[in-house]
């Protein structure tokens, strides 16, 4: 599908800003000349998803569309045991209710927003064990995406007997769209063992990451993504799955698992969270978009195409000296906002900050990766500054042309050479409890 874009003033758009209390969040749609925010959902379905849409079976129960579905991700990943739900959060609602419970710790790579909402909100610890390269964006490595082994075990010699599972998520989405090795996630399945624990990968971008693997890592040049997926896969217990991502579908996800005590713990909250367990929250035709996506993202060709459009974003930036995590992530550019908005404070949040000076420049909208959703520690309540504070710049899949990418491109340069005059952020008028960044209120200072 085409759309048409809109162009407004900078007048316009800073009055829209207010009225969104500066949560471009909260901004409408039609007030966005290039939509960055995110990459989830908003793919372009192929003519044969359009297809397959039509042939859609919504049979209440044992719909033809989910067995379509079934039998594609079982060819993928070799789970058996599918359940599909409205999306990847409420994949991991169902699959956490069953497996997550109060003073657990639930160790792995960055977890994502939604997934450490869904562990703290159960009072249970998310503890992050990502590489410590991850956070030197300047420094070119092929694998920051990683889980450290050290950091794992030694949460697992402390915890064994209190964690549930280990969950790694592929491409590590927080520390920047960067991938995990299958090397690393060899690791990670050996110290599992050692400690007779399970393992989930949150595979929302597990494509991408097959695709990381195939042209950086040494022996996989040969090997087809299908071929890297199912080796993947291979290492894990479960998956949980944002299908809005690598599934290029509008709404969707799912858990699959080769275990039937999960499965079965599983299915008593799919049935009053989510459905009945052959379509979760979704429709047949959305269930039978999702088999053919799932089928043509395991392809190189269509992986190539897109991440290619990323690394194009990023070489525009290198040409104007735009600092960004490095090298470029899968589906999105994480600019490093504290080395561009050096001389504002980080209690007055520097990348919402350069988010709406992105916003007021052009019109584009970026997404705050950084310290507004890390949220406030659940026990101090104090904001968590610790980690690294991007705008990302999330591209969707089968959208947009490389002429657009120049205009985002320029359009950062224009913030990039004034940056020095932007000295003062923004506060918090109001926030949420948990994953405060969607609907938090903000002000400008100064
Ligand atoms: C998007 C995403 C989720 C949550 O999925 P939704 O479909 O947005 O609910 C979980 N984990 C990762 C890594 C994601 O990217």
């Amino acid at each position: 599908m085409v759309e048409p874009i809109r162009k407004s003033t900078r007048e316009e758009r800073e009055q829209w800003l207010k009225e969104a209390h500066y949560n471009l969040f909260q901004l409408k749609a039609d007030q966005v000349y290039i939509d960055c925010l995110t990459d989830s959902g908003t793919g372009a379905m192929s003519d044969r998803q359009w297809a397959a849409l039509m042939m859609g079976d919504e049979a209440y129960a044992g719909s033809r569309s989910f067995y379509d579905l079934k039998d594609t991700i079982n060819r993928i990943t070799g789970f058996d045991f599918v359940i599909p739900t409205h999306q990847g959060r409420a994949a991991e609602n169902v699959l956490f209710s069953a497996l997550v419970h109060e003073g657990d710790y639930v160790p792995g790579n960055s977890h994502f927003d939604t997934t450490k909402g869904h562990i703290e909100s159960r009072k249970a610890h998310a503890v992050d064990c990502t590489v410590d390269i991850a956070k030197d964006t300047q420094l070119e490595a092929p694998f920051k995406g990683n889980v450290d082994p050290e950091k794992l075990d030694k949460v697992l010699a402390e915890h064994a007997d209190k964690t549930p599972f280990i969950i790694v998520t592929i491409t590590n989405n927080t520390a920047g769209g960067q991938p995990v090795s299958m090397a690393n996630l060899k690791e990670v399945r050996k110290i599992a063992d050692k400690y007779g624990k399970r393992v989930i990968f949150d595979s929302a971008r597990f494509a991408e990451n097959a695709y990381f693997i195939k042209t950086r890592e040494e022996g996989y040049a040969d090997k087809s993504i299908k071929e890297i997926c199912r080796e993947m896969f291979d290492l894990a217990d479960a998956m949980t799955m944002s299908a809005k991502k690598d599934g290029i579908v509008n709404m969707g996800g799912f858990i699959a698992t080769r275990h039937d005590d999960w499965y079965e713990a599983a299915k008593k909250f799919c049935i009053p969270f989510e459905g009945y367990l052959t379509y979760g929250g979704m429709n047949g035709r959305d269930m039978a978009a999702l088999a053919v996506g799932l089928d043509e993202n395991t392809e190189f060709d269509n992986l190539y195409t897109r991440i290619h459009q990323v690394e194009y974003l990023a070489k525009k930036l290198d040409e104007y000296g735009v600092p960004y995590q490095r090298p470029a992530g899968g589906h999105a550019i994480f600019i490093d906002a504290s080395r561009v908005l050096t001389k504002v404070p980080k209690e007055e949040f520097p990348a919402q900050t350069l988010t709406i000076e992105l916003y007021k420049e052009a019109g584009i909208r970026g997404c705050e990766i950084g310290y507004i959703l890390a949220d406030r520690d659940p026990v101090t309540r104090e904001n968590r500054f610790g980690g690294l504070d991007f705008v990302r710049l999330a591209i969707a899949r089968r959208v947009y042309t490389d002429n657009h990418m120049n205009v985002i491109a320029a359009a950062l340069k224009n913030v990039f050479d004034r940056r020095d005059e932007i000295t003062r952020g923004v506060k918090i008028t109001w926030e949420a409890e948990l994953m405060r960044h969607f609907t938090v209120q903000l002000e400008p200072l100064g």
